[in-house]
């Protein structure tokens, strides 16, 4: 693999390169065990000392390839597929935080992550505080404690579709020694790649544009490298020895990617949370197309956007990438080849008139997912956030008329005629 290659080649080459003789395309292990001719072989792996393969729950080689292409599409070092979004965000955070620590995340969240925030992580003793996207770097670095360990945020936010300016965050976190998780599901890294603004860990629900098909759930967690665990001084998880490995230190075995390695084998060892590897088959397949498919994604929900914002029958419409939306000039920094495939929109009578027209619509299905190739349209009011408070729902950016589009690749023509119709129901 050539490490100069486009996202375009990367998405299609990367990760599974066949030798001589061997399987063009990436082949399923569907295995939970690998076997070896002499004792000493896996005893060194168990103790880290080769690489390979023993027990699928802590990897796989199908796993491993789906691994290789993202940590290559984000340019990072290493990367660990987890059962799911969730999970990446969950193992993510904790394997820096742990009972007493603090974590900073901004406010506008999938729901998903709300909840496992305000709810889950806190039972388990780490104290979440949420801070507003549009803070400035003074608003963010007051609110770091000494016992911070990472600060969280959405570079494109569900639903509220908020561009985070990485940045911003990445310099306020950076300047306390703590590193900045950013969960890129929505723009995928053919979109926007965060390290390259100074995030350190990037985190995916492969579920969505990844995978593209919906047909697997799945997550990964990709590190960048060279965050200094050290001179940070915050993390003696890294940089003292791990009892659990017989006084492992993870900072000095595995210099260069010390979190990838201390998340598989203390968290998804121990948790048992890694990705199927038949999900990584199906995810690598999509991940495949996944260049043209953004393109396509993003031109179509320009053109939804510009159409909507037109019609007698919408009271606003949300896309950064639409000239005049308050994130515009952030998604042009940040994403300048398109600002993705999901737009919202509020219908002229508000929640009813709103129900009147998901539920006229054809092309467009109700689904609780988004960012597949299908056309897919949800309420999160009373669908995806119905578990959050009023609150923190408005927090989220969830208004009651909101409708959150998740624009297809079908012809863009199909798609205007269905909401069209749907939306003449309402007059
Ligand atoms: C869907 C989603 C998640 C959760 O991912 P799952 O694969 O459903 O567990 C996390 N973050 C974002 C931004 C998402 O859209």
């Amino acid at each position: 693999m050539q490490n100069n290659w486009k996202p375009e080649t990367l998405a299609v080459q990367a990760g599974y390169t066949p030798g001589n003789g061997e399987a063009r395309v990436l082949p399923l292990w569907q295995s939970t065990t690998f076997k070896y001719d002499d004792v000493q072989s896996v005893a060194d792996l168990f103790d880290l000392k080769r690489e390979g393969f023993f027990y699928s729950r802590l990897a796989n080689p199908t796993v491993d390839c789906l691994e290789r292409k993202i940590t290559a599409l984000e340019g990072g070092v290493a990367a660990v597929a987890t059962s799911a979004g969730q999970t990446a965000n969950a193992m993510a955070l904790m394997n820096l935080a742990s009972a007493g620590d603090h974590v900073l995340a901004a406010t506008s969240l999938y729901g998903g992550t709300v909840t496992l925030f305000t709810h889950t992580l806190r039972r388990a003793g780490i104290q979440i505080d949420f801070i507003a996207p549009d803070a400035d770097e003074a608003a963010i670095e007051a609110a770091i404690k000494p016992n911070t360990k990472a600060v969280f945020a959405e570079t494109l936010a569900n639903p509220a579709l908020v561009v985070l300016d990485i940045e911003r965050f990445a310099r306020a976190a950076h300047k306390f020694g703590i590193p900045l998780i950013v969960d890129n599901t929505f723009p995928t890294p053919i979109l926007c790649r965060p390290f390259d603004f100074g995030a350190d860990i990037v985190t995916h629900s492969t579920t969505k544009y990844i995978d593209g098909h919906a047909t697997s759930v799945g997550g990964i967690v990709v590190e960048k490298g060279g965050f200094d665990w050290k001179a940070s001084g915050r993390f003696p998880g890294f940089t003292e020895p791990d009892d659990s490995y017989h006084g492992l230190i993870y900072t000095e075995s595995f210099a260069a990617m010390p979190f990838s390695v201390k998340l598989r084998v203390q968290l998804i060892r121990d948790y048992g949370v890694p990705q199927s590897p038949f999900n990584a088959l199906m995810t690598n397949f999509g991940c495949e197309t996944l260049a043209i498919r953004m393109e396509r994604h993003c031109t179509n929900a320009l053109a939804l956007a510009e159409f909507l914002q037109q019609h007698p029958c919408v009271s606003w419409v949300n896309y950064p990438g639409l000239p005049g939306d308050s994130q515009y000039e952030l998604a042009q920094k940040y994403m300048p080849r398109g600002a993705s495939g999901v737009l919202c929109f509020g219908v002229k009578g508000g929640r009813q008139a709103g129900e009147i027209v998901m539920n006229a619509l054809r092309l467009a299905a109700i689904v609780v997912h988004v960012a597949d190739l299908r056309t897919g349209v949800l309420h999160p009011a009373s669908m995806t956030h119905r578990q959050l408070s009023d609150e923190e729902q408005l927090a989220a950016g969830v208004s009651p008329d909101l409708i959150r589009v998740s624009v297809g690749i079908e012809h863009i023509d199909d798609i205007i005629a269905d909401f069209d119709q749907a939306l003449k129901k309402t007059l």
